[in-house]
């Protein structure tokens, strides 16, 4: 008898499920709004123009295939951390910011929860609060890094907005000194944010209550096009004096998607202590990986330190946010005006980034599970079970049959 015979199958990832299905599908008219990858305005990968550049300029250079250090490529890391915490940043002037490169956001994540679990000092508080609901991934990465997984309120069905009331009762009601976990910008996979106002009182909360807020960046400039106004939350929280965690990806502003390009910092008291958290950051990611990948941390650096071609990068991410935007623009327009669809779709055009929720509005007017998978089986239109699509999976081509298609399945 095999050893692994008393293995049970594990549940399919619900992402990745959606993708299988759709390749099945032979139709013509078949759109996968499942993926979390920008597509463009043909519905293909888009890979950057600013990275096939930084790709020229790293083949000409011809450089070799060497290991990087343990934490990474240091012109990589520095500029990762200059994007995110602004040129201007006080602890970034005062060199007190730990970083690491990570295998993408997952591994930032997941980098960061094992450091928490090996050295936040307060040992019964080892307690990590996610938004209600949250990516799918944050739970199994804050559980495998050992820590407890507890949820606070976020998202309000009712409106499809923010659940403010319920997010500042939950946080107050934490114990002290637990770890929040936020949603730098567009909230994955609800698309609602906090205003900077409420940014504001989220952050008097976490200092009232001595929390720990560890921040997620995986949209930094899908939000909004800009990359500092998105990372509002981020160095408003540094500024107030909070000492924060920060997971950065790059797999979607710069579309590195299978590079894994990321990192994983954390803000501390000076460059004596950045340096002991920086020993024991290698610590951490010895045993786990040893070393990261070199391309993508090349072409990363090389787009963020060479000043035309980070105005190129930043005019592309612009052009990546607004085609979305554009997108959400003329969903509402098709539902409200074209075809009078039942219901409320303001919320198309407030969400913000990539996803936004279509299973509130839709389940209004009655529209259960199973007919979100009629959506697929009738219209080969495929989302996740939890009713999210991603915008970028929307061009002028499907949308008036996106439209459509969400019309039937409402009416
Ligand atoms: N965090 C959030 C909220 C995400 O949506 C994602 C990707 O979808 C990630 C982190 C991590 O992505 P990656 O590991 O590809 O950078």
């Amino acid at each position: 008898v095999s050893t692994w015979s008393h293995i049970p199958a594990g549940p399919p990832d619900p992402i990745l499920g959606v993708t299988e299905a759709f390749k099945a599908d032979t139709s013509a008219k078949k759109i996968n709004l499942g993926v979390g990858a920008y597509r463009d305005e043909n519905g293909k990968p888009y890979v950057l123009p600013s990275v096939q550049k930084a790709e020229q300029i790293l083949t000409g250079k011809k450089l070799d295939k060497e290991y990087l250090p343990i934490t990474g490529l240091a012109e990589f890391t520095r500029e990762a951390v200059k994007l995110a915490y602004g040129v201007d940043s006080v602890p970034l002037k005062e060199n007190r910011i730990a970083v690491t490169q990570s295998i993408s956001g997952t591994g930032a994540l997941r980098v960061g929860g094992a450091f928490i679990a090996r050295h936040y000092p307060h040992e019964n508080r080892k307690i990590i609060y996610i938004p209600k609901p949250s990516w799918g991934n944050h739970t199994p990465v804050f559980r495998d890094s050992g820590l407890e997984v507890r949820g606070y309120r976020y998202f309000n069905k009712a409106t499809v907005g923010l659940d403010f009331a319920g997010l500042k009762e939950d946080l107050r009601a934490a114990p002290e000194r637990s770890i929040v976990l936020l949603h730098a910008c567009a909230h994955n996979p609800t698309g609602v944010d906090p205003t900077p106002e409420q940014w504001k009182e989220i952050s008097d909360i976490v200092q009232e209550k001595q929390l720990f807020p560890f921040f997620d960046m995986a949209y930094q400039g899908f939000a909004s096009g800009s990359t500092s106004r998105d990372a509002f939350a981020v160095r408003y929280f540094v500024e107030q004096g909070h000492q924060i965690a920060l997971a950065q990806s790059f797999a979607k502003n710069m579309g590195l998607y299978g590079e894994r390009v990321g990192a994983f910092s954390l803000v501390t008291a000076d460059p004596a202590e950045r340096a002991r958290v920086d020993s024991q950051i290698k610590i951490v990611v010895r045993p786990m990986y040893s070393n990261p990948p070199l391309h993508g941390a090349h072409i990363a650096a090389t787009i963020l330190s060479n000043p035309d071609i980070y105005a190129q990068w930043e005019q592309e991410v612009k052009g990546m946010a607004e085609r979305i935007i554009s997108m959400r623009d003329k969903l509402y327009n098709a539902l409200t005006h074209d075809l009078g669809t039942p219901g409320k779709w303001d919320h198309i055009k407030s969400q913000i980034g990539m996803f936004r929720q279509v299973v509130p509005a839709i389940s209004f007017t009655g529209l259960t599970a199973d007919q979100t998978k009629a959506l697929a089986e009738k219209a080969h239109v495929y989302m996740t079970a939890d009713g999210r699509i991603s915008m970028a999976g929307l061009n002028n081509s499907n949308i008036g049959y996106f439209a459509e298609s969400v019309h039937k399945a409402v009416k």
